[in-house]
C-alpha cells in the first residue's frame, strides 16, 4: 500500500513531561542527558548505539520559517488555510498558476533564511558521535546545509528543486524562479514593491494588511489588479527537447507552459499533500529508524501519518522514544505508555521546551563532559608493572 502525505489537523492535547523533573529547562537537560548519553551498561542490545533524530516544522522557526503549507508547520495561525493537493496540481492548469503564483511570493523569504542554533547543535551531536542519522519532514533544507557530513533523509523532498512530473528530471529552484520573473513580469515588479515594504517577512496577517498586502481568510495573497490565472510558468526542457513517447508538450513564443500540452510539467521537489511517498525513500527511512538504538523527536507534532508511523515503529522495536515538542503530539499516550515519571530520562522522555535553549545546552554539556574524560585520562599513570 502506498505511503501517502496526509495532515491531521485536529487539536492535541497538552502533553503529560516524562520524566516529572524534565518541567523546567534544567530538568529537562538532565534527562536529555541521560537519554541520549545513558551509562553504556543500560544501552538497548539493539542497534548501533545511537540517536536517530525526526524533526519537524518546530525546528525551523526560529529561522522565520512557515513552512510551505504557510503558516510554520500548524494550523493554528490561519485554521482556513488550505494546501493544494498533488491531484489538484497534477489535474489542473489552474491550480498549478495559483501554487507558482503563491509560491513565487514565498520564495524570496525561504531563500534568505537560514538554519539555527538547534540544527546547529545536531550538527554537533553529529560530531560527537552521538547521531547516527537525521530524518527531517522538512522541505527547507536546512539540515543537510547545516550538517552535510551527518546523514540527513528528507522525508518528504525539498524546495530547492523542481521536478518533472512526466520524465523526473530536477532543476534547480532559483533559476526557476527568474524564469518565474522573467514569464511574469507585473508579478516581478509587485513582489519587488512587496520586498520593499517588508510585508513578506511576516505572517502576520495584521503586519502584512499594514505593510500594503492584503491576506484573503484562506490564506492567499490579494494581489491588486493582478488574478492568479494570469501567471505562466515554464515547461520542463527536457520534455520539450524530447516529448515522452504519445505526448507533446508546447510552449508560448515566449516560454511558457501551454495547455494543448499533455506532459512537461514541473511541480515542487516536494512530496505534495496527497502524494505519495516515493518506494526508496520510505525503505531509507525505515532503515534508519532499525540501525538506531533510540529516537529522538524535535519540534514535531506528528501531524502526518507518514512520520508518526516511524516513531510507532521504533516503540515496536522497543526503542526508547523522546520528544521534544512545544504543545501535544499526535497519539503520543501509546508511545509513553507505562513510561516512569520518576525515571531519569534515558527510559523515555517527553518535555516542551524551546529547542535553540535545549539543545546548545546539551552540546555544551557533552563537550565539558568528554573534555573531562579526557583530562582524566591524561592523569591516569598505569602501574608499573603492567
Ligand atoms: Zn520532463
Amino acid at each position: 500500500m502506498p505511503l501517502m502525505r496526509i495532515p491531521y489537523t485536529a487539536p492535541l492535547p497538552s502533553p503529560t513531561i516524562i520524566p516529572a523533573s524534565a518541567s523546567t529547562l534544567q530538568g529537562a537537560l538532565g534527562a536529555l542527558v541521560d537519554f541520549i548519553n545513558p551509562p553504556v551498561n543500560t544501552a538497548p542490545g539493539n542497534g548501533n548505539g545511537k540517536t536517530v533524530i525526526l524533526s519537524g516544522a518546530g525546528i525551523s522557526v526560529a529561522s522565520g520559517l512557515a513552512d510551505y503549507r504557510g503558516s510554520n508547520g500548524t494550523y493554528t495561525l490561519n485554521k482556513t488555510y488550505k494546501p493544494v493537493y498533488y491531484h489538484e496540481f497534477c489535474a489542473g492548469h489552474e491550480a498549478r498558476k495559483r501554487y507558482w503564483a503563491r509560491s513565487y511570493l514565498g520564495w524570496t523569504n525561504l531563500h534568505k533564511s537560514r538554519p539555527n542554533r538547534a540544527h546547529e547543535a545536531v550538527g554537533a551531536l553529529g560530531e560527537l558521535g552521538k547521531l547516527s542519522s537525521v530524518i527531517t519532514q522538512n522541505v527547507d533544507s536546512f539540515h543537510p546545509k547545516q550538517h552535510p557530513r551527518l546523514k540527513t533523509l528528507e522525508l518528504h523532498g525539498y524546495l530547492r528543486s523542481t521536478i518533472c512530473i512526466s520524465c523526473r528530471t530536477e532543476y534547480d529552484r532559483e533559476q526557476f524562479q527568474r524564469d518565474l520573473s522573467e514569464l511574469n513580469p507585473a508579478w516581478s515588479d509587485f513582489l519587488a514593491e512587496m520586498l520593499e515594504s517588508g510585508a513578506l517577512s511576516t505572517e502576520n496577517p495584521v503586519e502584512r494588511r499594514m505593510k500594503g498586502l492584503k491576506t484573503n481568510p484562506d490564506g492567499d495573497v490579494d494581489v491588486p489588479g493582478v488574478e492568479y490565472s494570469t501567471f505562466r510558468y515554464p515547461a520542463c526542457p527536457a520534455c520539450l527537447a524530447s516529448p515522452p513517447a504519445g505526448s507533446k508538450v508546447e510552449q508560448s513564443a515566449d516560454g511558457a507552459w501551454l495547455p494543448s500540452s499533455t506532459a512537461g510539467v514541473l511541480k515542487p521537489a516536494v512530496i505534495m499533500f496527497g502524494e505519495s511517498i516515493p518506494g526508496s525513500v520510505k525503505l531509507a527511512v525505515e532503515e534508519a529508524i532499525d540501525e538506531a538504538s533510540r529516537i529522538l523527536v524535535l519540534g514535531s507534532s506528528l501531524a502526518t501519518y507518514s512520520a508518526w508511523r516511524l516513531v510507532k515503529r521504533a516503540k515496536e522495536r522497543g526503542m526508547p522514544i523522546g520528544i521534544i515538542n512545544l504543545g501535544g503530539v499526535r497519539g503520543e499516550e501509546q508511545f509513553f505508555a507505562g513510561a516512569s515519571l520518576d525515571g531519569l530520562g534515558r527510559e523515555a522522555l517527553r518535555c516542551s521546551v524551546s529547542l535553540e535553549e535545549i539543545l546548545p545546552a546539551l552540546v555544551d554539556h557533552l563537550r565539558h563532559d568528554d573534555a573531562r574524560i579526557v583530562s582524566d585520562k591524561a592523569v591516569f599513570q598505569p602501574a608499573p608493572w603492567r
